[in-house]
């Protein structure tokens, strides 16, 4: 679909119409997270959101850290966000920013508004603050110190700034309407006293604005055109706009325009529930791989273009809806399938003898790389004697319709031979352990061979030269019966079997030089990438990013 005939979004249709009628000339957008904790796939779609609007107008991206609060800021959580934003693809080359920057242009704008009689300082206590702003139903009052002489709220802020008054001892408020059916505008509260060292400004500042006031004055000092943000600040909009116009110092203010929230069914995101799992060691850090950061589905083995790709389909809409986890599993199929190798692994191996394969034999044979793709190239096998094959491909008494190796039954061998099956042994158990069978030379892969045909094909990895590693297969954290949250007590309801790990997998030689950020297709298994982490241990680990199966269907629209 070209660009002109794709229909356009509701945020589309406003930045079109501003730039229309000359409201702006150019689009700036910004993503401006909160430096306190991970990011996740909902906040993916915020940056791919912002950043794509930015490089469709031509415009410029920032990324902004929101980093007013002190009390659970981190750098840790400022680097992570910063790879995760990169990874992603929104480059915010010379367009970094952190709010705490701006606090001294922030005093500066309160101190205008306490000018200009739009602030003043109350000396109202957190419980009476709240008992005077009334109710939905009840206007609030008027706060005592609402008519404080101007000279006298300037004396008073200036010596809350420099630390004369211990936390809570006053607050700004901004004068609005105490009886505005908006609580948000019933003269909310601008600046707080809060004698606390932050990340970033250290111990300069002991008052610290509240989100509602510096929110849009970052959005405005940076020129940011149009704010995009979710849809719980849609009340918020006429204090941003209130904000904005009262400072006076901004020809084109910002526009502030919400969108729904992305939702993942039966996934947990919520801040608070992931530190849970964390902190109680159910999951193995933020970037478990079980988990939706962006940091684990990185470390998963999901791509950013399969990330793109999901956001892009769930779409931008002003309700909120939650999207399926097995659509961002459709979207990796669709970015691997033709970019990733595809290569053998035996995830459960038992050893396939070829009684009639000479003893000291190696023979090299052709494997193309991805037959859908000739531009991935092919890659040596190496076949002897003693192979490994997957355990449920073989079966000592088969069911119907079963067409790998049984007794009698022939097969063909991946990339190599037929192969017949003539016998298998058993431990003192009585599991399988070693299958035998013979090999048809005529019917090498690639040979042209048509003298018959047969119903399976098995993926096989040669016993000398194969390498072994751990496989982890996940499955959904929470138990998907059950739902996500107990209804009781509103604990998650957590899934026993969401991580198996494969301690003996044989995989072929080539996996063997694997590294970090490549993923491949296991023929018949699914699609798997390197973890990071044990890497960084020494240890050859693959991830299941998803398997091949999937009852997923693109949703019409
Ligand atoms: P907090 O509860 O700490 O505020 P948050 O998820 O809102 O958590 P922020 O750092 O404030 O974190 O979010 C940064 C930006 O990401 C905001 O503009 C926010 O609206 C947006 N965002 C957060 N969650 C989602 C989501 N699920 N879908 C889309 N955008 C989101
Ligand atoms: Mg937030």
């Amino acid at each position: 679909m070209s660009e002109a005939t794709k229909s356009r979004n509701f945020i589309e249709q406003i930045i079109d119409k501003d730039l229309a009628e000359g409201a702006y000339d150019s689009v700036c957008t910004r993503f401006p997270p909160e430096p306190n904790g991970y990011l996740h796939i909902g906040h993916a779609k915020s940056i791919l959101l912002n950043y794509g609007l930015a490089k469709e107008y031509g415009g410029k991206f920032n990324l902004r850290f929101d980093d007013t609060n002190p009390t659970k800021e981190k750098n840790e959580f400022v680097e992570s966000i910063k790879e995760d934003v990169a990874w992603l693809g929104a480059d915010f080359e010379g367009r970094l920013f952190f709010a705490s920057d701006y606090f001294d242009k922030m005093y500066e704008a309160a101190l205008r508004l306490i000018d200009k009689g739009k602030a003043y300082v109350s000396s109202l206590n957190a419980d009476e603050i709240r008992e005077y702003r009334g109710t939905l139903t009840e206007p609030g009052k008027n706060d005592p110190d609402r008519d404080r002489p101007i000279e006298e709220n300037r004396r008073l802020f200036t010596e809350m700034k420099e630390g004369k008054y211990p936390d809570g001892a006053y607050t700004l408020r901004a004068k609005i309407d105490m009886a505005s059916p908006n609580i948000n505008m019933r003269d909310p509260i601008l600046y707080r006293i809060a004698h606390m060292t932050h990340h970033n400004t250290g111990d300069k500042w002991c008052i610290y604005p509240m989100y509602d006031f510096a929110h849009p004055l970052e959005d405005a000092f940076e020129g940011v055109t149009h704010s995009i943000c979710t849809l719980e600040f849609e009340d918020h909009r006429p204090l941003y706009n209130w904000v904005v116009q009262e400072v006076d110092l901004f020809e084109h203010p910002p526009k502030q325009i919400e969108f729904a929230k992305l939702y993942l069914t039966n996934v947990v995101t919520g801040k608070r529930y992931i530190k849970k799992l964390v902190e109680e060691n159910i999951v193995d850090g933020w970037d478990d791989p079980r988990l939706v950061s962006i940091a684990a589905l990185r470390r998963r083995g999901f791509t950013p273009e399969s990330i793109r790709m999901f956001v892009e389909l769930a779409g931008i809409s002003k309700a909120n809806s939650s999207a399926d986890y097995a659509m961002l599993e459709y979207c990796l199929r669709e970015d691997l399938k033709p970019k990733a190798k595809r290569l053998m692994a035996v995830l459960d191996p038992i050893r396939l003898v070829i009684d009639n394969y000479p003893e000291d034999q190696i023979e090299e044979l052709d494997a193309p790389n991805n037959m859908e793709n000739p531009e991935l190239g092919s890659r040596k096998l190496t076949f002897s004697k003693e192979l490994y094959i997957e355990r449920e491909d073989f079966m000592e008494e088969p069911p119907k319709k079963y067409y790998r190796l049984f007794p009698g039954n022939e097969v063909r061998l991946m990339n190599a031979y037929f192969v017949k099956c003539t016998g298998f042994e058993k431990d003192e158990n009585g599991k399988i352990t070693t299958v035998h069978a013979t090999y048809d030379p005529e019917t090498r892969s690639g040979s042209g061979f048509e003298g018959r045909k047969v119903k399976g094909t098995i993926h096989w990895v040669n016993a000398k030269d194969c390498v072994r590693a751990e496989v982890c297969l996940y499955n959904n954290l929470t138990d998907e019966e059950k739902g996500v949250y107990n209804e009781e007590d509103g604990s998650l309801n957590l899934n026993p079997n969401s991580l198996e790990i494969l301690k003996n997998c044989a995989l072929e030689k080539a996996l063997g030089e694997a590294k970090t950020g490549e993923s491949f297709q296991f023929v018949r298994q699914g699609f798997f990438a390197v973890d990071s982490k044990a890497e960084k241990e020494g240890r050859l680990v693959f991830n299941r990013i998803v398997s091949l199966k999937s009852s997923f269907k693109l949703p019409v629209s």
